[in-house]
């Protein structure tokens, strides 16, 4: 055998074995085997006692936003951050990029700027949009991962919700190219019947009663209909309402096929507990009641949610109107990249959840989602040695001026938080130790190989 290039030790290795002691020795960017200690004595050895050591996380909802607004966010400040906060691979979303990845052209502008600039391995959804089913193909040949479309208006004009006429169109077409659509599930009709109530747009509660459970609700049940009849596969991003689960449970049964995934800030905030006028907790769907969070940790431990993922969708300061504290004006989204480990294992650790299950939350199941599950988001010879070393123990408190995201504006800021990431792995190379970025080179593009007929 020849020497290996690195060996880390711990005493607690999340395999998908279960946890322990374990050497990871890792050979050319690739995990060659998981031995029982001690491993073998190389110079490039090391022993981080009992640190965890996990697979790194696989975040398939990335809103990166370049090119066109890299003001917003961009490859080099995403994976930045992501390095930092133990996520080797990112999906970057087809918004709110300029232009949206709808066409194969857009598909290379990002590709371009994401091969110059980010430090983490990527890759890319594409997006459905009225009118473009007949382009679908080619953006599958020409490497996305999978799609997304919207049911409701995105916010972007450049990228308009799909009807029901225009999944009829789409979802054939997936199905053919077994690939998978994403969709953010609120329907228009309950979000019109909600929207524009009297009242003080600095309320939360009156932000909230704008985006209805029912809009879920509908969008989930038309979903999934469609899923059935076509046999395309369907992913709900972002789910916040607990009220869809018995929809997804008994779908599930009759054997659609389907993932769901929900995200850091529905698991970790409460919609008691947000002050008026604090934009920076605008997103939509909408952060929900406690008894709501508490419903989606059942589901998380049960399985019947598949994935966490960021939805890490920042915008300039200015954008989020705080000093007006205005609902209506802000732009929605959760400033969150960095921060998705720490902010999930405080939550889990007070409802007594292990790391595999994070494992497979953050890294073995998103890794699945995206079709990279071959070589991301476990730790076991042959996958790339993509490793978080983290510290369950430590506490910390969010500074958000210490994030490396392009701007401090997150709802964590000034919260305090367990779990921090020590060193982190990307193919080998170390990327990150103790929150500073070492990373100087690219990573790698995560092609699509879905199969076009
Ligand atoms: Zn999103």
């Amino acid at each position: 055998m020849p020497t290996p290039d690195l060996v880390i030790y711990s005493t607690r290795v999340v395999t998908p074995e279960g946890t322990g002691p374990a050497a990871v020795v890792v050979e050319h960017g690739v995990v060659r085997a998981v031995e029982p200690p001690p491993g073998p004595a190389i110079a490039n050895r090391l022993d981080v006692g009992h640190l965890i050591v996990m697979p790194g996380l696989v975040d398939t909802h990335v809103h990166v936003n370049e090119p066109g607004r890299t003001e917003w966010e961009g490859f080099e400040t995403a994976a930045r951050a992501a390095a930092a906060g133990g996520v080797t691979t990112l999906v970057d979303m087809p918004l709110n990029s300029s232009p949206v990845t709808t066409s194969v052209e857009a598909l290379e502008a990002k590709r371009d700027a994401a091969a110059a600039r980010c430090g983490v391995d990527y890759g890319f959804w594409g997006g459905v949009v009225p009118g473009n089913a007949a382009h679908l193909p080619a953006l599958a040949e020409a490497g996305v991962l999978g799609f997304k479309c919207f049911l409701a208006p995105s916010g972007l004009d450049e990228f308009p919700p799909v009807t029901e006429a225009d999944l009829h169109e789409a979802m054939p077409a997936l199905a053919a190219l077994d690939a998978v659509l994403l969709v953010h599930a609120e329907a228009p009709g309950p979000l019109e019947r909600a929207a524009g109530g009297s009242g003080d747009a600095r309320s939360y509660r009156r932000y909230l009663a704008s985006r209805p459970r029912e809009a879920e609700h509908e969008a989930i049940a038309l979903l999934l209909r469609l899923a059935a009849e076509y046999g395309c596969r369907v992913h709900v991003v972002h789910l916040s309402s607990a009220g869809a689960l018995p929809l997804l449970r008994e779908a599930r049964r009759n054997g659609v096929p389907l993932t769901v995934e929900t995200c850091p800030h529905y698991l970790t905030f409460a919609a008691e507990e947000i002050p008026d006028g604090a934009t920076l907790f605008k997103c939509a769907p909408p952060i929900r009641e406690r008894e709501n969070r508490e419903r989606l940790w059942d589901a998380l431990r049960d399985g019947e949610i598949d994935m966490i993922a960021s939805d890490h969708s920042p915008c300039p300061p200015e954008l989020k109107r705080l000093e007006a504290g205005n609902f209506d004006g802000a732009w929605g989204g959760v400033s969150s990249l960095q921060l998705t480990l720490a902010a999930v294992w405080t939550e889990a650790r007070r409802r007594h959840v292990s790391p595999d299950a994070l494992a497979r939350w953050l890294g073995e199941r998103p890794a699945r989602l995206a079709g990279v599950s071959h070589c991301k988001g476990r730790i076991a010879p042959g996958y790339d040695a993509d490793l978080v070393v983290w510290d369950p123990d430590a506490e910390w408190t969010v500074d958000a001026a210490r994030l490396h995201h392009r701007h401090a504006v997150t709802p964590y800021a000034g919260r305090a938080l367990h779990g921090a990431v020590r060193h982190v792995f990307l193919r080998g190379n170390p990327i990150s130790h103790d929150g500073r970025v070492t990373n100087g080179r690219p990573g790698r593009w995560l092609r699509g190989c879905m199969r076009v007929v």
